[in-house]
């Protein structure tokens, strides 16, 4: 399967058999769109499956009901499950869209050359689609070695995916979800406290009188259980502080909106941790007991006074001291969220350090309405030999580079695939799962590069997405609502298991990623690492290592346990060690300074956008997740496009009105493949756009997200990486608006 080049390939005319369904089959693909079409479906039945959604990474457990025919009707929340409190979001509701959507990969598809010599696809049958993956990984390893093949991975698929990669001798293991997301700020904080936040973060929010949002939209960010304690917490009286260039949906809801110049958040950060040094605001128990390095923060922070940062930001000084003011009243229950996706200007790990700082000054660190203590439940892997030991890791390629990364990164996957004088072997195999590389990673370039000097590429996926068209072998996966998985195992205020099974049959020709990675596993004499007959053989065996069975999590879905390590918060004047070099909370950091960086986070300057360009900001709907959702059918209803939004003053400039369609180019000259409907709008700086991330689908076989709205994702060509740690950063593009396009959109 050596192929030096690849071409895009549509899914194309293969799935024309969906076209010939009898009448039953097309009521069944019929989504539930509305309430009238619900009723067609007759009364629910009692009978109801438990599952955890897929829709997101924050997993909220649910219920699945069905009609009395047997057909899937709706997903709802479990009560019992801290992550939602039964109450699922407006994608999670609309994950059974998911399961109807009619253009979902239906059958395996390997790549071939047509007689015209244009590549195509055919279907295939599982057991050839399967030995042309298991044939394609083992030619790499004889070729160059198993440590030549990576695993790209978001969703619950990629713990299969991995065992095999593992078995077979590589832990190329990459998630965008890490360098292109919440890697800076897992390793600011492990500077600082000695431990990463993880998912769901243990942000004691119900109890919270201060939350500080900077660049995070709590509520268009739809984290469940956060966006549930956000409105409880203000219904109580907590003070909002809202820290965006735009009108954010939460910054109605705020107490302060400071509306800050993009790219400026780091100098905000450091007067703030300057005003409580100076003004003796900071919890002299906590930090006298816990931290070290004090003075020499305070010696760093001296120059950083209100008025140095009015010149920097736009906020005016009294906004700063009264919002500083603001946290040291409510401290220690205040909380200064670290946010989510923070991989913006490439200082991220050092503006996510300013944001530990300031927690630990104020004493919300383990602390009743700070961050509280989080347990998480010891689950047994079923047993399995051990996995070989690779004789060159995802770190070899790094060149020595983000060593304090603690886990690997997909654009460094990406980048050790180019061949380059500095690795000895490239990476030449992807397992690609549930991840639309084409619009996670930025620069689609250099995506495209590296996938063309790849010996072999397999896709698992359930839609069609950009990245299907590259692969040599495309898998079709079922949906959450059709497979059984691995018990959902999260951090929380109590540890806590949760059960997924199928609620109906795998639609079409699809099966769930255990099944192919076990399937996979067995060609290719790695058998042992899935000694297990089922998955209901697998799961009942952990669960009766843990006290429960798969019977009775059948019944109630999740399972809340005893705490076992302690309290949720520390307890007066209790002596806790850190997992830091002094065993202290690090306000300077030695293990950053071992490494040759900034000890304590340093302002600088960002580039300004040219006359005529502004800054490229993206964020989320409620309604959507990345791409994945885009073409969801009951999504789509809820909302089909994205939207520019502008101020009114850059309109007035370039004579742009409501709803006028308009082409983005970028600081590169990359074009927009579809143009943004503008939406006029004071809720943005006139210095910045912004857009809702996930959209202008290029895969005409999205029939729904084709050509819908532009991608961010696209005009993201310049790439500010984090030298710690290795993150993407993504929010230093600037566009400009283009009213034609003079070459054809491709498709
Ligand atoms: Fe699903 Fe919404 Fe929960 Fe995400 S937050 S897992 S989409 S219900």
């Amino acid at each position: 399967m050596a192929q030096k080049r690849r071409d895009f390939i549509k899914i194309s005319s293969l799935s024309a058999a969906g076209l010939i369904f009898g009448a039953q089959q097309l009521r069944s693909a019929i989504p539930p769109y509305s309430q009238t079409e619900l009723g067609d479906f007759g009364p629910l039945s009692s009978q109801r499956t438990p599952t955890y959604c897929e829709v997101c990474f924050w997993k909220c457990a649910g219920w699945v009901y069905k009609n009395q025919e047997g057909a899937i009707q709706k997903v709802v929340g479990n009560d019992n499950d801290s992550n939602c409190n039964g109450r699922l979001c407006p994608r999670g509701t609309g994950g059974v869209g998911m399961y109807y959507d009619e253009d979902r990969l239906k059958n395996p598809l390997i790549r071939v050359k047509g007689k015209d010599g244009k590549q195509t696809f055919r279907e295939a049958s599982w057991d050839e689609a399967l030995d042309v993956v298991a044939k394609g990984l083992q030619k790499v390893k004889e070729e160059h070695g198993a440590e030549c093949t990576a695993l790209l991975t978001h969703g619950s698929g990629g713990h299969y995916f991995g065992t095999l990669l593992k078995a077979f001798g590589s832990t190329n293991i990459a998630a965008p979800s890490y360098a292109q997301c919440r890697g800076p700020r897992e390793v600011g904080f492990i500077a600082t406290f000695g431990e990463g936040l993880n998912s769901p973060e243990p942000t004691d929010i119900r109890d919270t009188r201060c939350l500080v949002l900077i660049g995070s939209h709590l509520g268009e960010n739809m984290h469940n259980g956060q966006v549930q304690e956000m409105s409880d917490a203000i219904d109580k009286g907590a003070s909002i502080i809202t820290v965006d260039p735009r009108f954010s949906t939460v910054a109605s809801k705020s107490k302060f909106w400071l509306p800050i110049k993009p790219a400026t958040d780091i100098a905000l950060l450091l007067t703030w941790i300057h005003e409580i040094i100076e003004n003796e605001w900071y919890d002299k128990d906590y930090v006298e007991r816990y931290t070290y390095g004090l003075d020499l923060l305070k010696a760093h922070v001296k120059n950083y006074t209100p008025e140095w940062a009015y010149g920097i930001t736009t906020i005016k000084p009294e906004g700063i001291r009264e919002t500083a003011r603001e946290m040291a009243n409510a401290a220690p229950s205040v909380i200064i969220h670290p946010g989510r996706h923070v991989t913006w200007y490439g200082d991220d790990t050092q503006r996510l350090r300013a944001v530990a700082i300031l927690n630990a000054l104020l004493g919300s660190w383990g602390r009743r309405g700070g961050f509280y203590v989080p347990e998480k439940a010891s689950v047994p892997s079923y047993p399995h030999p051990e996995f070989p030991k690779p004789q060159r890791t995802w770190r070899d390629a790094m060149g020595g580079k983000y060593k304090l990364a603690d886990l690997a990164l997909a654009s460094g996957v990406c980048d050790a695939t180019i061949p380059s004088p500095d690795l000895n072997c490239s990476i030449k195999a992807w397992i690609v799962n549930g991840t639309n590389l084409i619009m996670t990673l930025p620069d689609q370039r250099k995506t495209i590069e590296a996938i063309q000097n790849l010996d072999f590429m397999v896709v698992v996926d359930t839609m069609p997405m950009e990245i299907t068209g590259y692969a040599d072998v495309v898998l079709p996966e079922c949906t959450y609502l059709e497979r059984w998985d691995d018990l959902r195992v999260v951090q929380g205020r109590e540890p806590n298991i949760a059960l997924r099974m199928p609620a109906a049959e795998p639609k079409y020709n699809t099966k769930p990623a255990y099944w192919m990675a076990k399937k996979l596993a067995d060609k290719m004499g790695l058998g042992d690492y899935f000694a297990w007959n089922s998955m209901e053989e697998m799961l009942d065996w952990q669960l009766k290592e843990v006290g429960s069975s798969l019977e009775e999590m059948k019944r109630i879905g999740v399972k809340n346990l005893p705490r076992e390590y302690g309290g949720l918060y520390f307890r007066d004047g209790e002596e806790i060690e850190f997992n830091t070099n002094t065993g202290k909370i690090e306000l300077y950091s030695t293990a950053l300074a071992a490494e040759g960086f900034d000890p304590m986070p340093k302002y600088t300057p960002h580039m300004e956008p040219p006359a005529g360009y502004y800054h490229l900001n993206y964020g989320r709907a409620p309604q959507h997740t990345f791409s994945r959702t885009s073409n969801n059918p009951n999504l789509t209803d809820l909302m089909d496009e994205n939207t520019l939004w502008v101020n009114p003053k850059v309109a007035k400039e370039w004579g742009l009105k409501n709803g006028q369609p308009v082409y983005l180019e970028n600081q590169d000259g990359v074009v927009s493949d579809f143009p943004i409907k503008v939406r006029v709008t004071e809720r943005t700086r006139f210095d910045s756009v912004y857009m809702v991330h996930g959209f202008g689908h290029a895969n005409k076989k999205l029939s729904r997200a084709f050509g819908k709205g532009a991608s961010d994702s696209q005009l993201i060509t310049r790439v500010l990486v984090d030298p710690i740690m290795g993150g993407t950063g993504m929010r230093g593009n600037f566009v400009t608006f283009r009213f034609e396009k003079e070459s054809e959109v491709k498709s």
